[in-house]
């Protein structure tokens, strides 16, 4: 498996796994009334924006070299 299909998965997996986080923290922030589980909710939110961010990051290194990046686009 190449590098950027690896770390694809991996902004993929991370997405997944945040999203999942974000839920059952703020779930369970709500019903307890936790301000804390509550915060660290949002910061599975900010998770998941970090997630893209490898996601988009890795598609745009991924693009072969054209006549204005002759070595690809690393
Ligand atoms: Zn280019």
């Amino acid at each position: 498996m190449d590098r950027y299909r690896q770390t694809k998965i991996a902004g993929i997996l991370g997405i997944i796994g945040n999203i999942f986080l974000l839920v059952i923290k703020a779930f369970v922030g709500y019903i307890s009334q936790s301000q804390a589980m509550i915060a660290d909710s949002f910061n599975s939110a900010s998770d998941i924006f970090a997630s893209c961010m490898t996601f988009i990051g890795n598609k745009i290194a991924s693009k072969p070299g054209d006549s204005d990046h002759n070595f690809g686009h690393r």
